[in-house]
């Protein structure tokens, strides 16, 4: 089978850390084209918006959307309107009613939309849920802590409406969470601190339940310096289960089980590929309905101002 011929928009940090080496080491893509507004792949015709790449280059497959949320309904509504199957980066969009609009318009016009969540594709992940399947579960704590200032320097749609402040990254572990729970779980009560001068979170205090009263408490933080925290810990029947470094490492009791390299984006293409070539659609709402909730639920605390 030749190719899925595929075209990024918003050519900016991720596209460059991870879409581009994933893409170049999966024969199932050939990425021919871009469209951004300033970012170019060396190489690879680009356009400076996606009407005027879908109108240059009707050989174009599959999509990927790679620009910050608040902006990816538009270009995914005219990529599936081409006829064009969709990798939206994570979040997969602002709202949920727009993602939902997006699943029934992919539907109709019988194109793949897959709503990527990178982190459920980390190393440990698959391991901790057969183990946590494999007993009962007493409480889960999730510790979400980084610095911003490291990781999103100037990226000023953060912390926008929209943005998802502290969610952006806190969106990842409950990604995992989702995946590694065996039952649903729904939000209790949660505290969101805004910074004064800010319309996104900066921290996050979290509390879930399940139907039986399984207790989940996540604490995401964006001014944690020094060592990162990105944990899942959970106390079950079979013992202490960390779930560490963003699902990349399980330990049990103390003891390494499970730790493999890193290769989240591969499995992502893999997965696009194996979506489009099924002509099914992947979208899991349930990470963005968590943080929904987080904001119609959460109380809201006003904080220091942030300034990078
Ligand atoms: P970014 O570099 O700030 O933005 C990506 C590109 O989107 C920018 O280079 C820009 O390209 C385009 N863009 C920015 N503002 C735009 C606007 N107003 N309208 C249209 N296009 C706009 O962000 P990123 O870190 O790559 O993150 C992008 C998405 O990937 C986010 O949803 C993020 O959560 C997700 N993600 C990021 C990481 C990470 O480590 N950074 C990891 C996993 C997932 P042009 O100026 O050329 O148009």
């Amino acid at each position: 089978m030749s190719p899925i011929n595929l075209a990024i928009v918003g050519v900016g940090k991720i596209v460059r850390d991870q879409h581009l080496p994933s893409i170049a080491k999966n024969p199932d893509f050939k990425l021919i084209a871009t469209a951004s507004r300033h970012g170019t792949v060396e190489g690879i015709q680009s356009f400076t918006t996606i009407d005027a790449m879908l109108d240059a280059v009707p050989a174009v497959d599959a999509v990927s959307l790679c620009m910050p949320p608040q902006y990816r309904y538009e270009a995914a509504h005219k990529a599936l309107s081409a006829g064009k199957h969709v990798f939206l980066e994570k979040p997969p969009g602002a709202t949920l009613s727009e993602v939902a609009d997006l699943e029934s318009l992919a539907a109709s016009k019988g194109v793949s939309l897959f709503a990527s969540w990178h982190s459920r594709y980390a190393a440990a992940v698959e391991a901790t849920k057969s183990f946590l399947a494999s007993t009962t579960i007493k409480s889960v704590h999730v510790i979400w802590k980084e610095d911003v200032r490291h990781w999103h320097p100037n990226q000023d749609w953060i912390w926008q409406a929209g943005g998802l402040g502290v969610f952006d990254p806190g969106i990842n572990a409950l990604s995992i969470v989702t995946h590694i729970l065996p039952k649903a779980i729904f939000l209790t009560g949660a505290t969101l601190e805004f910074p004064e001068n800010r319309d996104a979170p900066i921290a996050a205090d979290l509390h879930f339940k399940n139907a039986d009263d399984l207790p989940v408490h996540a604490e995401f933080d964006w001014r944690q310096t020094g060592k990162q925290s990105w944990d899942i810990l959970a106390e079950t029947e079979a013992g202490h289960v960390q779930l560490t470094e963003g699902g990349s490492k399980l330990s049990i009791n103390g003891e390494l089980k499970f730790s493999a390299p890193e290769e989240e984006y591969p499995a992502l293409y893999r997965r696009f590929a194996e979506i489009v070539k099924a002509g099914k659609s992947d979208v899991d709402l349930a990470p963005l309905r968590h943080v929904a909730d987080a904001f119609m639920l959460g109380k809201r605390k006003f904080v220091d101002a942030f300034h990078d």
